[in-house]
């Protein structure tokens, strides 16, 4: 089971018409329908399960510019504006705080890594720097152990999974988007080649787009109307503790990641945890057709992910590629997509984190679960009008890092819709690169 998550209430009653629908319930989804609502746009936000119930409450809560591919460089540092305002935009509470986040390195060849990223990141002025490694003892004054120093960026910052995306949406509907939970979009007709409507399991939307915001299940519903869209699943396992009082912080509240692991600072006085980075690949028939495609991706990785081979494999070999619209189909038979958790990451990540931390020695894991990361072959997200389906719009494939980057790459998909100038170059995330 994943982590609970603050309900939202719904509406109940599908309109027959909206200007936009938007398949999916997490950031990127909710982000877009709550930038389409503020403009006027009637908008309809349809779920399967309920708001935010995969990735987007599974994930650790980090808002970080750091280490970011220079292509999402410029989005990440609208998005940080974004979630900076967040609150009162939505008149809610995201748990969003700016509290610096630090990678702790080992050695000085640890440090030299991020040189490429520190050039890349000097124009947007987002004051990521090297600390030494007194500057690191003096931030951390109970680490066990010296380090070579670290990167660090007071400008990052965390937010709170389980509430965030539920007050992103409170604010979308606040705004006028309407939202239904248990209501998977099965796919759409077209007319003269362009979406004309969006058929739901509650009944038929008609409408001039549709934003597919579907997470890990995008590619599935995609093919199903013959657009190709290459992405893989990969599942992470994270843990809470209970609440700790006197554990580390950088400034206020912080994010750390070291050796295997990596911490944050809960806003209820706990810590979520993971063994920092190992992730495990279940083997599932896509694994083969898309192998080139992610080939350069895996080696580069190699050594943080395990292969595996498990029920997911059979589960996928008999599910539908296409199925008729009018009967239910893969999108409602898996309301939530709930991986299980791996074991030693909780274990390893505990014992390497209070190898370092004393204060973590003894402590109580209150819980523990996984979520379904959905990769793109280069890391970077697809935010993106789908060219051969005019009204058609995929906004996925975040790759691990897409809760910071949601509000801005959700009010990048509401200019795309709309037709309006970009907030940032929109090139970088074109479908059509995979081509
Ligand atoms: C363990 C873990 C740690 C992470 N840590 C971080 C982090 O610290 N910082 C960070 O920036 N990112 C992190 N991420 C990644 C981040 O959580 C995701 O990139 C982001 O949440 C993706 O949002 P999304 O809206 O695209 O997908 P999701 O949150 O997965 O939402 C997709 C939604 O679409 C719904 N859906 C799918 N198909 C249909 C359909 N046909 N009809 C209706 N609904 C449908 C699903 O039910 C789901 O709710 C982490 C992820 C995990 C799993």
């Amino acid at each position: 089971m994943g982590p609970e998550v603050v309900p939202v209430q719904c509406d109940e009653v599908l309109p027959g018409r909206a200007d936009v629908v938007v398949a999916g319930g997490g950031i990127a989804g909710v982000c877009t329908a709550l930038y389409l609502a503020e403009r006027g746009v009637d908008v309809v936000l349809c779920e399967k399960g309920h708001i935010a119930c995969e990735q987007s409450s599974r994930n650790w809560g980090w808002v970080r510019q750091m280490g970011r591919d220079p292509r999402e460089l410029p989005l990440i540092v609208e998005s940080l504006r974004l979630w900076r305002n967040m609150n009162s935009q939505v008149d809610g509470d995201t748990g969003f705080r700016q509290c610096g986040i630090a990678y702790l390195a080992e050695t000085e060849a640890d440090l030299e890594r991020h040189e490429e990223y520190l050039t890349h990141a000097q124009p947007f002025q987002i004051g990521s720097r090297r600390i030494s490694a007194d500057e690191v003892a003096a931030l951390f004054p109970t680490a066990r152990r010296a380090f070579a120093g670290a990167l660090y960026t007071a400008s990052d910052g965390r937010a709170e999974p389980q509430q965030a995306v539920p007050a992103m949406a409170r604010g979308a509907r606040a705004a006028g988007a309407k939202l239904f939970t248990r209501c998977a979009v099965r796919g759409f007709e077209t007319a003269a080649g362009a979406i004309h409507a969006v058929v739901t399991e509650k009944g038929v939307i008609r409408c001039d787009a549709l934003v597919v915001a579907g997470g890990a299940w995008s590619r599935l519903l995609m093919r199903r109307h013959g657009v190709a869209f290459p992405q893989i699943k990969v599942f992470s396992t994270a843990f809470r503790t209970q609440p700790l009082p006197n554990g580390p912080e950088v400034s206020a509240s912080g994010a750390i990641s070291g050796a295997g692991f990596a911490f944050r600072k809960r806003a209820d006085g706990g810590y979520t945890i993971t063994e920092g980075g190992v992730a495990v690949i279940p083997i599932v028939p896509d694994s083969f057709s898309l192998m080139l495609d992610f080939w350069p991706v895996m080696r580069a990785q190699y050594g943080q992910v395990r292969l595996r081979l498990g029920r997911e494999f059979l589960d996928e070999l008999l599910r539908a590629k296409r199925w008729p619209l009018d009967a239910p189909g893969p999108f409602e038979a898996v309301r939530v997509l709930d991986p299980v958790p791996r074991a030693r990451t909780v274990t390893t990540g505990l014992a390497n984190i209070a190898r370092v931390f004393p204060e973590f020695e003894g402590v109580k894991v209150a819980q523990s679960w996984a979520g379904a990361i959905d990769f793109t072959p280069d890391l970077v997200p697809v935010i993106s009008a789908v060219g051969a389906v005019p009204g058609l719009h995929l906004i996925a494939g975040f790759s691990g890092h897409g809760f910071g980057i949601g509000p801005g790459a959700g009010y990048l998909m509401a200019d795309i819709v709309m037709g309006r100038p970009p907030l940032v170059d929109a090139q970088p995330y074109c479908l059509t690169r995979f081509d």
